[in-house]
């Protein structure tokens, strides 16, 4: 049965500006999709990337990767849930900022009932996304010092914990006092307050001179050189974002003068690629939540109608932790 819904659609890239709140309708679910009427959807800088064009995608579309909701159609292919279920989802196609909508089941894991669905809403892109920075990309053991990047952001305060529950210390940046004390509330070792302290020079300081063995950036153009200066010889340069910029023209010869470093530039959507792997990494994710190792920070909440605002303020670093938009 179709449903009449209200959703964000951009017609063109640009500013925050082309964000319009439009009535849209919501077919049965086809086969192996289901329909979820959403509770709170989860707000990513990608989803600015996708905005502007830095990321390109055929327009007109919607926006938005996360959400949580109640299952209210199941397709007839479906056999991991049904109607009632609540769910939540972090890499869909584009379309979650939306009252009601279809995702593809193998996109759609089951909640457990300690994670409610303004949490989960908050958690699952980023939560994912450092479960396998941690755990796949550079498989920290417990001991090391490592840098991240953005550390009170909502990928970031989601580091902060899952580095202290694993006995990582984790030197995160910020760009302000307030920010930088929050991280260090939740669980960073050392926070730098880039705005006052040299990154490169205090990394080496807080690590005796030996450097890193792992930097984690998502803030891109702006500390890609400063990000390959923290790091030991044969140390791993992971570039997962461009928050302010993406990092373009690099010389590999700068690797070898720094020190036969390492690079790559890594995607979530490689890392949950099927169901089992979503599952898998969702339980870890859940797990360190109901035992109270990871606690969510939602810093701002939004209206839908609203999602421009939450755009600007998350592009213009005005936001801590996890921004989500709230549905009646
Ligand atoms: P955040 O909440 O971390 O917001 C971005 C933060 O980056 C800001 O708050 C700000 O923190 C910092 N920043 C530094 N320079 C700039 C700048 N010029 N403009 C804006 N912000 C800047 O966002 P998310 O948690 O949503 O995402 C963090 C990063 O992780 C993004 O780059 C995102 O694309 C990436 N990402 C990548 C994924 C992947 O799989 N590759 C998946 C998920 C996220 P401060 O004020 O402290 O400097």
């Amino acid at each position: 049965m179709e449903t009449q819904v209200k959703a964000i659609r951009i017609e063109k890239n640009g500013g925050p500006e082309v964000l319009k709140l439009v009535s849209v309708q919501v077919p049965a679910p086809q086969e192996n999709e289901v329909t979820i009427r959403q509770k709170a959807v989860g707000l990513n800088f990608i989803d600015i990337y996708c905005r502007s064009g830095l990321y390109a995608h055929p327009l007109p579309h919607g926006l938005g990767f996360e959400a949580s909701g109640v299952v209210e159609a199941v397709g007839s292919g479906v056999k991991h849930l049904k109607v009632g279920d609540r769910v939540a989802y972090g890499q869909s196609p584009l379309g979650a900022y939306a009252e009601a909508r279809n995702v593809p089941a193998d996109r759609v894991v089951k909640l457990p009932k300690g994670v409610s669905f303004e949490q989960a809403a908050a958690i699952m892109l980023k939560g994912l996304t450092v479960q396998y920075l941690f755990r796949q990309t550079y498989r920290l053991q417990g001991g090391e010092t490592i840098l991240f990047h953005a550390a009170a952001g909502g990928v970031g305060l989601i580091a902060c914990q899952w580095a202290k529950a694993l006995g990582v210390k984790l030197i995160g940046t910020a760009s302000t006092p307030e920010k930088a004390a929050l991280a260090k509330a939740q669980g960073a070792w050392e926070v730098i307050d880039y705005s006052r302290e040299n990154v490169a020079e205090r990394v080496k300081e807080l690590t005796n001179g030996k450097k890193v063995p792992v930097v984690y950036d998502g803030v891109g153009q702006d500390t890609w050189t400063t990000s390959l200066d923290c790091l030991e010889p044969r140390g791993l340069m992971v570039s997962f974002g461009n928050a302010s910029g993406p990092v373009n023209g690099i010389n590999l010869g700068v690797l070898a003068s720094k020190g036969s470093l390492f690079v790559t530039r890594p995607t979530l959507g490689t890392h949950v690629s099927t169901l089992a792997k979503m599952k898998a990494a969702a339980d870890e994710l859940f797990g360190l939540v109901s035992k109270k190792k990871i606690d969510i920070t939602i810093g701002q909440r939004f209206p839908l109608e609203a999602a421009a605002d939450a755009q600007e303020a998350l592009a213009g670093r005005k936001t801590v932790g996890a921004t989500i938009l709230t549905l009646d």
